[in-house]
């Protein structure tokens, strides 16, 4: 295998002792989670009190203002243990960054401390029942009213929904302008006319309390716009290749632990007298897989020192989006096939591993829109 040449030795210490975290804390009750599709919230107090959370947020906003691949270490735990309940990666790595970005420094200090603590979770709320791809769609109205804005329409799919103490709310300030009409609002719990609507029962993600949400005359006050008026559709167009390159990391990680699984299990199942390992169809195949994860590891890992020297683009991170999660479902896919029957029972790892795989081809933008932005990249106009 190629040697990774990314991560220091305070990377590596990083990841043992985020792994022994998981191990500990998460590992033993992700099952009873799964069962009853959630996580326990004080996961995420003694993830935040052990400095798991908001790793690349300034210090004085509660952060260890480390190098996102702090983060990268966080994603890449999570998806090889396979504890994709916790909703760590979007709360610290996609709600955090867009408050730090354009947040007021009262709204900094109101939620990212408390954040990287585990206090308050967070979420981020752009789809709607009838608008998913095409986010310009979006029905989700706040009317100026004075003093505050009057929110009222509804969210689906929203992960860490059922949990979530603020939600960035992408809604319409300006209806009739389209997306420059677009506003980001940071919509808290308990605020009048705000419910959560039933955790969604899904076909993977069993313990991620993915949710709907409901906005009944919402009076959120004009303090909670985030960033400028009729500026969201920008600002959510500007993070896109971080929170692309997230999905590619899982990815990776997640196939090469089914691998993983695969190997150890195939040398010690027996059939026909000898083992699953022993026959060349077996290796040929483990063969490949491992060639096209470290061919995708490649791949990823580049885009990520593209990342950290600030040019990774949005074509390029759309590419490893949906080459490497159309990769982890084709590989946990021959996994499961290579476990025959167990492979299909709960509980072997493997089995949660290609349930939970199948959305990453669906969300933060679908793969046929990643091919859209590619395309578009390469002067190829669509309709
Ligand atoms: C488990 C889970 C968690 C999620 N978490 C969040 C979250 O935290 N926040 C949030 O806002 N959303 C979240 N989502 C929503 C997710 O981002 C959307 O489901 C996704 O963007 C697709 O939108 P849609 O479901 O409306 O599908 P649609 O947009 O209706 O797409 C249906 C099909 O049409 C295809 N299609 C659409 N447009 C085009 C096009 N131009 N060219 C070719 N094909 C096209 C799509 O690729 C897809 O195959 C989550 C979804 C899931 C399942």
């Amino acid at each position: 295998m190629i040697e990774r040449t990314l991560f220091s030795e305070d990377h590596q210490r990083f990841r043992d002792s985020f792994r022994r975290f998981l191990e500990k804390e998460v590992v033993p009750h992700h099952d009873a989670w799964e069962d009853r599709g959630y996580v326990d919230r004080e996961v995420w107090l003694s993830a935040g009190a052990n400095g798991f959370l908001c790793t690349s947020m300034p210090e004085e906003f509660g952060g260890a203002a480390a190098d996102k691949l702090y983060s990268v270490i966080v994603f890449e735990e999570v998806a090889r243990l396979g504890v994709n309940g916790l909703g760590f990666g979007l709360h610290s790595e996609i709600v955090a960054p867009y408050i730090l970005r354009y947040g007021s420094d009262e709204q900094k200090q109101r939620y990212l401390p408390r954040m990287a603590a585990g206090e308050v979770i967070g979420a981020i709320a752009m789809s709607e029942p009838a608008a998913g791809s095409d986010l310009q769609g979006v029905k989700t109205q706040a009317i100026d009213a004075g003093d505050h804005f009057l929110l009222n329409g509804s969210k689906t799919f929203i992960t860490n929904g059922w949990h979530a103490d603020v939600v960035i709310v992408v809604a319409k300030t300006d209806p009739s302008a389209g997306a420059k009409g677009t506003s980001l609002l940071l919509v808290e719990r308990g605020m009048p006319g705000f419910e959560k609507g039933k955790r969604l029962k899904k076909v993977g993600l069993k313990a991620q309390d993915t949710s709907e949400l409901f906005f009944d005359n919402v009076k959120v006050p004009k303090a909670n716009l985030l960033g400028q008026l009729n500026k969201g559709f920008i600002y959510l167009m500007q993070e896109l290749p971080w929170e692309r390159l997230q999905i590619a990391i899982s990815a990776m990680e997640a196939a090469q632990a089914a691998i993983d699984w695969t190997v150890a299990y195939t040398k010690e199942r027996k059939v026909f007298g000898t083992t699953v390992a022993s026959y060349q169809n077996t290796r040929f195949k483990l063969a490949e897989m491992q060639t096209e994860v470290q061919v995708g590891r490649v791949f990823v890992d580049r885009c990520l020192e593209l990342l950290l020297a600030g040019k990774l683009d949005t074509a390029t991170a759309s590419m490893a989006k949906y080459w490497c999660s159309d990769l982890q479902c084709k590989v946990i896919d021959e996994c499961v096939q290579l476990h025959g029957g167990y492979g299909y029972m709960w509980e072997y790892p493997v089995a949660r591993a290609w349930a939970d795989a199948r959305v990453q081809r669906i969300y933060g933008g679908t793969n046929e829109i990643m091919k859209e932005v590619i395309t578009r990249s390469m002067g190829l106009g669509g309709k």
